[in-house]
C-alpha cells in the first residue's frame, strides 16, 4: 500500500447518474496494482473527522499486474453523499489524497474451467480491469459468464467493452439481467429480473467453477447464499460489497 495524490483530469457521463472519472497519479512510489483492486479516496466529514471512500480501479489493465500513471473510476452519485459532493465539484487540476491499492478481489493464479463474474452497477468495473487476463484464460479454454444486473439498459456500464469480447470469443457470455425495464429491441442474452433469478436456473460444480460477486450488498449476500446452497464451497465464492465506512462520532 502506498499514499499518493490524484489530480482530477476529467469526467465523462456513463448514464444519467454515473460517471467515469479520470485522475493522474502523482506519487513518489510507483503505484503498482493487480486488476480487481481498489483505492481509497481520503476526505473529511463535515465535522472535520478524517474518513475515506473506496473505489475499484476501472482501467483496463494491460497485464494482470501493472504500474498505473492514471486511474479511472466509475462513480454512481448518491444523493447527499460525502464523496458525491466532493467528486462532483472537482475541476481539472484539483487534488485529492488517496491510498492503495487494496483488496484481494482478483483472479486467482489457479485456473478454473468456468468463471461466473457477477455484478450490479459500478460493481462491474473490477471485471473490466481484468479483461486482458480474462482473454488469456478464454484462449486457454475457460468458459466465462459475465452476469450484469441493472434496472435498465443505460445501467449496463461498459457494455460495449464486454460485447467486444463476446464477439471475439465463443466461450465468453455476457448476460444482462434487467430488473425494471427491458430494451425495446432485446439484445443477445438479455434476461428480465435480478441476477439471482439467472443464477437460480444454473447448476454449479465445485470441481470446475468459481464465482465472483461485486456491487450492491443485498445482491452479494443473496447470491452468496444461493451459490452456497447449490454446492459451491465458500472458498470459491469471492465477494466485494460496495458500502461506505460508518460515520465517525466523538
Ligand atoms: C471495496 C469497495 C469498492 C467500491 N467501489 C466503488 C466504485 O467503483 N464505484 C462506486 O460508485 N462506489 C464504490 N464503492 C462505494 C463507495 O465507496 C461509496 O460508498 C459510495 O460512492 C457512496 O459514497 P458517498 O460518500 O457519496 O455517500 P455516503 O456519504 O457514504 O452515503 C450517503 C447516504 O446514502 C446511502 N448510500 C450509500 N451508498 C448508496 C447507494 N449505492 N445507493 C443508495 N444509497 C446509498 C448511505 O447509506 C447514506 O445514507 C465501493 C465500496 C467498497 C467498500
Amino acid at each position: 500500500m502506498t499514499s499518493f495524490s490524484l489530480v482530477f483530469k476529467d469526467q465523462i457521463p456513463l448514464n444519467d447518474h454515473s460517471v467515469s472519472i479520470r485522475f493522474q497519479v502523482d506519487s513518489v512510489m510507483p503505484l503498482i496494482a493487480i486488476a480487481g483492486q481498489f483505492v481509497r479516496l481520503h476526505m473529511q466529514q463535515d465535522d472535520g473527522f478524517d474518513t475515506f471512500r473506496s473505489y475499484s480501479i476501472a482501467n483496463i489493465f494491460p497485464t494482470e499486474k501493472a504500474e498505473l500513471a492514471e486511474i479511472e473510476i466509475a462513480m454512481t452519485w448518491v444523493e447527499g453523499g460525502l464523496a458525491t459532493r466532493k467528486l462532483s465539484s472537482m475541476q481539472p487540476g484539483d487534488r485529492l489524497e488517496a491510498s492503495g491499492p487494496y483488496g484481494r478481489f482478483c483472479l486467482l493464479p489457479d485456473h478454473h474451467q468456468r468463471y461466473f463474474l457477477i455484478a450490479t452497477g459500478t460493481g462491474v468495473t473490477p471485471y473490466r480491469a481484468m479483461l486482458n487476463e480474462l482473454k488469456n484464460r478464454l484462449e486457454q479454454g475457460a468458459e466465462i459468464y459475465l452476469v450484469m444486473g441493472a434496472q435498465d439498459a443505460p445501467g449496463l456500464l461498459y457494455e460495449a467493452d464486454f460485447r467486444a469480447v463476446e464477439k471475439a470469443y465463443d466461450n465468453f457470455h455476457y448476460i444482462p439481467c434487467l430488473s425494471r425495464r427491458m430494451r425495446d429491441e432485446p439484445a443477445l442474452n438479455d434476461r428480465s429480473g435480478y441476477v439471482q433469478k439467472f443464477l437460480a436456473e444454473l447448476d454449479f460444480d465445485a470441481d470446475s467453477d468459481i464465482a465472483y460477486l461485486c456491487g450492491n450488498p443485498g445482491m452479494v449476500d443473496e447470491s452468496f447464499a444461493l451459490l452456497k446452497d447449490k454446492g459451491l464451497p465458500v472458498t470459491l465464492i469471492k465477494r466485494e460489497k460496495y458500502v461506505s465506512p460508518p460515520v465517525k462520532k466523538k
